[in-house]
């Protein structure tokens, strides 16, 4: 399935959270904040725009997301 958006589509609120975490761990500076349910395809999506998504904003509170991001570095350095 497809959506008019374009945008990658998730298929549950929590998988969209997964998505938008891997994507801040990968992409440190992409501006993506939050997840919302489509009213084209119904799916989920990640977005830059609106309110930060909350379990993001725990993430980076907690360092969880600094420290995947660290993780990920020394991956793609040791690959
Ligand atoms: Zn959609």
């Amino acid at each position: 399935m497809k959506c008019s958006t374009r945008k990658k589509i998730y298929y549950s609120e929590k998988e969209a959270e997964d998505g938008l975490f891997q994507t801040k761990v990968i992409f440190p500076s992409n501006n993506a904040g939050a997840v919302y349910q489509c009213g084209d395809c119904g799916q989920w999506h990640v977005t830059s725009r609106g309110p930060m998504s909350k379990s993001l904003k725990e993430a980076m509170d907690s360092g969880k997301l600094a420290e995947a991001i660290k993780r990920y570095e020394m991956e793609q350095r040791y690959k």
